[in-house]
């Protein structure tokens, strides 16, 4: 049986990124890093813009070239899914049978995209964008497609649509939600994303979800949604959230559902067993006391950070401000801090023009910023964020003064629930 001192589950960017952490931290041990897809690790975001638009061809895309990860004496196994995990004995085993054995395992599995469930939803044309393959899956044959439904108004979603349009598709988003982004973006962002999307030439149906997938001989033909209209569908792409891919570890006894529980050092409930990036719900300080999820490279790259240096020998909770960006046509979208439960949003600049930047204020302290074209405010408004500033809306509001120049009112970091 082959053992590793450290066996790294999940090849995306959380797991790749504690793997050369373990090396950068000293770290001496053996190290595989185990993944179900069977290319180097790449990166993801790019699937959903670059990568789908054609910009960039996928061996541009390597996360590190393979000597890199040799030079690191880091042994890869793609192709390679860890389907359960003995806690007591410390060893994975395999979809192959292999057995692994372990001294410290970090699970970096990541999510898999939710999928429909109505009838009609395995008819042929019909896609998820998370990986290479899903990507590589629409684009065949895209050439001689015309009407093209994306169901999801999340960054997959907009993504997707802004990178069809382009290719000269006709494109309509259908979102169950009242408005575009409601899970990662204030109202007034949603509007500039809408209105872009519009101008290009999305259709948009809101406040509707699909009922049901027709097709003709085994491909897909037509959308019917909840208000009966039939939309005419060449393909279908799917952006509707994912799901934690975390199924080994609850059933090896890990505590958590819709994700696994790790506390301030990326601990699971299991010994020696580490849970990082979009599948570990970790209690976030930005986000109050209930532990969440962040599906985001950044968080990630940090929970990388936090479990390896505990590995090491170094342990340093995870602290991190999350942030996130999304590409679509000019818009360039970066946001730092999360969103929720805001009674306050104050606008720097014109929503209506193409740069502004919105902040985000609870009981008068600034939680999060979303920043369109506005790199500035981006860069000087973490501070704020992160030391949970306390500044008049009127003071924020004036776009003429640098958020820098506020940077002063920064609180001692308060962090409230
Ligand atoms: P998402 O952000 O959860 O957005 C999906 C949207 O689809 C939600 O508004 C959801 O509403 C809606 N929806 C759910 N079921 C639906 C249905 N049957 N019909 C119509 N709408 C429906 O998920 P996503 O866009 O698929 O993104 C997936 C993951 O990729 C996320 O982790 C995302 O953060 C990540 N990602 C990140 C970036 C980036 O950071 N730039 C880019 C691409 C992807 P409910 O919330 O009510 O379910």
């Amino acid at each position: 049986m082959e053992h590793f001192d450290v066996l790294i589950v999940g090849a995306g960017h959380g797991g790749a990124q504690a793997a050369i952490q373990l090396r950068q931290e000293k770290f001496e041990g053996s190290i595989a890093l185990v993944g179900d897809e069977p290319w180097l690790p790449y990166d993801r975001p790019s699937m959903s813009k670059d990568y789908l638009s054609g910009a960039k061809t996928f061996d541009r895309l390597a996360l590190r070239s393979a000597t890199a990860w040799t030079e690191r004496d880091i042994l890869l196994r793609p192709g390679v899914r860890v389907v359960a995990v003995d806690p007591v004995e410390r060893r994975a085993t395999t979809d192959a049978g292999d057995v692994l054995s372990y001294g410290r395992m970090i699970w970096a599995a990541g999510a898999a995209p939710r999928g429909l469930t109505c009838a009609g939803c395995d008819l042929e044309g019909v896609h998820v964008l998370r990986g290479r393959e899903d990507v590589d899956g629409l684009l065949a044959g895209l050439d001689t497609v015309r009407d093209i439904v994306v169901i999801g108004g999340g960054y997959i979603g907009l993504e997707a649509a802004a990178a069809l349009i382009k290719m000269g598709k006709r494109v309509t988003v259908v979102e169950a939600r009242e408005r575009l982004l409601a899970r990662t973006s204030g109202e007034i962002v949603a509007r500039t994303f809408e209105t872009t999307h519009r101008s290009m030439g999305v259709n948009f149906r809101f406040s509707l979800s699909v009922a049901e997938l027709r097709g003709r001989d085994g491909r897909v033909s037509a959308v019917v949604l909840s208000n009966d209209e039939v939309l005419r569908a060449d393909r279908v792409v799917v952006g509707i959230g994912v799901t934690p891919a975390v199924q080994p570890l609850l059933d090896a006894g890990a505590d958590g559902d819709d994700g696994v529980l790790v506390d301030e050092f990326c601990r699971t409930s299991l010994d020696g067993v580490f849970a990082i990036g979009d599948c570990a719900r970790h209690v976030n300080p930005f986000a109050g006391v209930d532990p969440i999820r962040l599906e985001c490279v950044q968080n990630a790259h940090d929970q990388a950070q936090t479990a390896t240096r505990y590995i090491c020998g170094r342990p340093a909770p995870y602290v991190a401000a999350p942030w996130f960006w999304s590409n679509q046509y000019d818009l360039r979208l970066q946001s730092v801090g999360l969103a929720l439960g805001y009674d306050a949003a104050v606008v720097r600049g014109d929503a209506d023009s193409a740069s502004y930047s919105v902040v985000y204020l609870r009981k008068g302290r600034v939680i999060a910023l979303d920043c369109v074209n506005s790199v500035k405010d981006y860069v000087q408004g973490r501070a704020l964020v992160v030391g949970r500033a306390v500044i008049s809306e009127a003071a924020l509001a004036d776009a003429s003064t640098p958020l820098k120049a506020l940077q002063s009112a920064v609180a001692e970091a308060v962090i409230e629930g």
